[in-house]
């Protein structure tokens, strides 16, 4: 792609997370706006050395249709104490933030509160399928574990499509971000949190937990997730308590609790392999929607986010008045 530095003009930060912050920038010579991601690190010549050359395998997995295009690693020219990544940009986010915006303009809709959100089950069964996909890819060709599938990494855009990202080809990269946190997440499964060795099959416990919550619009097994104490109180809960459930009281279908049963499993070899999730009854479903219907599902997310932040701005301003 040959994408240089400093051929981008920043047009506005789109979020942060434990690693590092993501800008949406425009790579002026095509007009293209993409996603460039900024993760400090260590500043060590072998870890760099290290981290460049594992970084460089991203660049050798081929474009898939449920991959995000990775298009370049740089060490910045101004610091040399961070990395940047750039990527394919996806227009309407990622799930985490469109359950964020579903949930503060639901009540709007609706009144009142309800525990509904705007993912449907042949929605989910959509992107359901598409993560399978994604990781089967990952793995079958490149034999690369994503490790870290969650809302924050499944990205949508208003094309129709579903792509994941922030695999885990870098532990390194990982280990070598200062902060003890960075790689800990409440999606991972038990026998991870464990330190036991992990296939696929963590990242199948990870999608079932997602379902859950894009279903509900809650993350299941609850817990506080804001400090280091909520954390560990909430990984040692899933590993020693019963895995989280979707009710089974007719409010969803039932091929939708089965398929979540079979990823929330506890223990690893009864639970069902990508392999067989892509064969389940609940993928074949969405099967029945047809891309056309998809993509007015995304485009209408997408008009969503945009007047969500239209309000967010006019709260602000509002406040601001108010303040005067
Ligand atoms: P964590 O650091 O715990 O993995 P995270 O995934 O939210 O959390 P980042 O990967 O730094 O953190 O991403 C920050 C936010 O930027 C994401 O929540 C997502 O909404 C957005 N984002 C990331 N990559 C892209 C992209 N390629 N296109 C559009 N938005 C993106
Ligand atoms: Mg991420």
């Amino acid at each position: 792609h040959g994408i240089q530095l400093e051929d981008l003009v920043q047009l506005g930060k789109i979020g942060s997370g434990n690693s590092g912050t993501v800008i949406k920038a425009l790579h002026v010579p095509d007009s293209r706006v993409i996603a460039k991601k900024t993760i400090p690190i260590e500043n060590k010549e072998a870890i760099k050395n290290q981290l460049l050359r594992e970084l460089s395998i991203m660049h050798s997995v081929k474009p898939h249709a449920n991959i995000v295009e990775f298009y370049g690693a740089f060490y910045t020219p101004s610091s040399s104490n961070e990395i940047v990544i750039l990527m394919e940009y996806m227009d309407c986010g990622s799930l985490d933030k469109i359950l964020a915006t579903c949930k503060r303009s639901m009540p709007r809709e609706n009144g009142a509160h309800t525990n509904q959100t705007w993912f449907n089950e042949l929605s989910i069964s959509r992107i359901s399928s598409a993560v399978l996909q994604g990781l089967s890819y990952l793995y079958q060709d490149y034999k690369i574990i994503h490790r870290d599938i969650k809302p924050s990494n499944v990205l949508i855009s208003s094309k129709g499509n579903v792509k994941i990202c922030d695999f885990g080809v870098s532990r390194k990269l990982i280990n070598s971000i200062a902060d003890t946190f960075v790689g800990t997440s409440t999606y991972m499964s038990p026998e991870r949190i464990q330190g036991n060795v992990y296939s696929t099959k963590g990242d199948v416990w990870s999608l079932g937990l997602m379902i859950i919550e894009l279903l509900t619009g809650e993350f299941p097994l609850g817990g506080h997730k804001d400090t280091p104490e909520g954390i560990l109180d909430l990984l040692q809960r899933i590993v020693n308590e019963p895995p989280p459930r979707l009710a089974s009281t007719g409010q969803f279908s039932k091929v939708i609790v089965d398929f979540v049963n079979r990823c929330c499993v506890k223990d690893e070899r009864e639970r069902s392999s990508l392999q067989e999730l892509m064969c389940h009854d609940f993928i074949l479903m969405g099967k029945s929607l047809e891309d056309r219907e998809f993509r007015h599902w995304c485009k209408r997310i997408k008009r969503k986010i945009k007047e969500d932040k239209m309000v967010l701005r006019e709260e602000q301003e509002k406040a601001k008045l108010v303040k005067r």
